[in-house]
């Protein structure tokens, strides 16, 4: 009989992996997801006829990166539409890359700096990655310019890539996930939307004659001799496994899923103390009609976003969104809208004030859809309906105190500050998700982990300890 898995959430992280076990290593995979969607942040569902994704997406290197790795090694085929270069929309004005830095009035001697930077971290060796982990962003970028104006799009963009402040972001990070970003040149869509790629993980799994449960929280990992045998569900039943693969958050897992009993009080405080990525809120927007043909618009309100952020910090709504990530998702992929009607995402950095979120969201909603007014001044008159999500929305699928990404890629909890994908009080007890990835952003983290748990339980040739 082949070894079994049992696999806790059905995210990019443990589909990813439980598609792995199954497939390339034959493992009889059992996958328990709590909620009613597949996919954790990558689930999308329908309303009215039009398909919504739970976090607004674009994967950073489609087919190339760490997704279509798994994709290819389980056999399972998925279409990609590329988002292309953004287009970039400040104050009231369209700028397109490579020519928008000077179009915005950058000087000359900044752009010459900018260039720079780019040809020094695409020459960089991993060791130069690994020791540029410990300067911030913001520090590493004023090596090369001091213009504000560059600063608040490199703020933009750690805020897009990692969800963390620019002062917080570790410079070799970005550095390996911009130089993945250019050497590929591949961000795109997935056709069927983000909830296509964990729906294909989950087929494999049950194609390779594993099965895939929803609505079924796991309550316990079951611990006899300081190993992992199985899980306990939500109605009792036991289910005995010779690994476990946890998707849970890394805190959940231990805190409450494993429980602290089994660590040392020295893991039980770092894990305690791990800090989460920053929230987003977003507004889905359904139009009777399609109002434009962009794919993928990035919208800064003007340069002072850094300014903002120390407002938003205190707990001020801003009367306009100071920034915003717009995929025009039916232009990207056609089936997300009726024939005729278009459908767009908004999405902007929010303070994670959970217990305010309920008396702002109403001016969070607002914030964002005056920002997209500046980018399309004629989108009233086409709106059907507006759904907004705040953190609140996360947190209440999936906890984490709604955070986008999973724990924070800060600059001390990156590379080997991260926690494993081994469990060091555990044996045989795996953590697949953002938390425990090494590289990448958002989805590609978590399938990153996927990809390290089932290397490591190749090399021991899927065997239990
Ligand atoms: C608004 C927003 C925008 C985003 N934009 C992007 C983007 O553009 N590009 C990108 O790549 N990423 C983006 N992300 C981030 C990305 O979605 C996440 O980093 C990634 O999907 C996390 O995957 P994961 O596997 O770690 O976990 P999750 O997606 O959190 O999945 C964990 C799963 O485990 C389940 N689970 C937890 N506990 C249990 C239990 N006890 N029993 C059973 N099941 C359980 C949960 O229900 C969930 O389904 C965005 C996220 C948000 C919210």
């Amino acid at each position: 009989m082949s070894p079994k898995a049992v696999v806790v959430g059905s995210g990019i992280g443990g589909s990813g992996a439980g598609a792995l076990l199954a497939v390339r290593l034959g493992l009889e995979v059992e996958l328990y997801e709590k909620t009613h969607l597949l996919g954790g942040r990558y689930a999308s569902y329908e309303r009215d006829g039009f398909r919504l994704d739970v976090g607004c997406h674009a994967v950073g290197s489609s087919e190339k990166g760490p997704i279509g790795k798994i994709l290819e090694e389980v056999g399972e085929r998925i279409d990609w539409v590329r988002t292309k270069s953004p287009v970039y929309f400040v104050g009231d004005r369209r700028y397109r890359f490579p020519r928008a830095a000077s179009e915005m009035g950058v000087p000359a001697q900044d752009l010459e700096g900018l260039m720079r930077l780019f040809a020094d971290v695409m020459a960089m060796t991993e060791a130069d990655l690994a020791e540029l982990d410990r300067t911030d962003l913001r520090r590493f970028l004023g090596r090369y310019t001091q213009d504000r104006r560059v600063e608040a799009l490199f703020a933009f963009l750690a805020g897009m890539y990692f969800c963390v402040p620019l002062e917080e972001t570790p410079a070799g990070e970005w550095a390996f996930c911009h130089r993945e970003l250019a050497r590929n040149l591949s961000t795109g869509y997935p056709v069927g939307g983000t909830g296509a790629i964990p729906e294909a993980f989950c087929r494999a799994i049950e194609k390779a004659g594993g099965a895939v449960h929803r609505r079924r929280p796991v309550r316990r990992i079951l611990v006899e001799n300081g190993r992992a045998v199985g899980v306990t569900l939500d109605d009792g039943t036991v289910r005995r496994a010779d690994f476990v693969v946890s998707n849970a958050d890394v805190k959940t897992t231990v805190l409450d899923l494993v429980g602290p009993e089994h660590y040392d009080g020295v893991y039980v405080e770092r894990i305690r103390s791990l800090r989460w990525a920053h929230c987003a809120f977003t507004i889905r927007v359904a139009l009777d009609r399609p109002i434009t043909d962009d794919r993928f618009v990035v919208y800064l309100r003007d340069f002072d976003i850094l300014e903002d952020r120390d407002r938003i910090r205190k707990g001020c709504v801003p009367e306009t969104a100071p920034s915003l990530m717009v995929p025009i998702l039916s232009n990207l992929d056609p089936t997300a809208a009726p024939e005729g009607k278009q459908i767009l995402y908004a999405g902007t950095g929010c303070w994670p004030d959970l217990a305010r979120m309920g008396e702002t969201r109403a001016q969070w909603k607002e914030a964002c859809l005056n920002g997209l007014r500046r980018i399309y001044p004629n989108l009233d008159r086409h709106i059907l309906w507006v759904k907004a999500a705040g953190p609140d929305y996360i947190d209440s699928l999936f906890g984490e105190e709604g955070n986008v990404i999973g724990v924070a890629q800060t600059l001390d909890q990156v590379g080997s500050s991260r926690p494993g994908i081994v469990d060091p009080g555990v044996r045989n007890l795996y953590h697949a998700s953002a938390d425990t990835g090494v590289h990448g952003i958002g989805g590609e983290l978590a399938a990153d982990a996927a990809l390290r748990v089932y290397e490591h339980l190749r090399a021991l040739g899927a065997r239990p300890a």
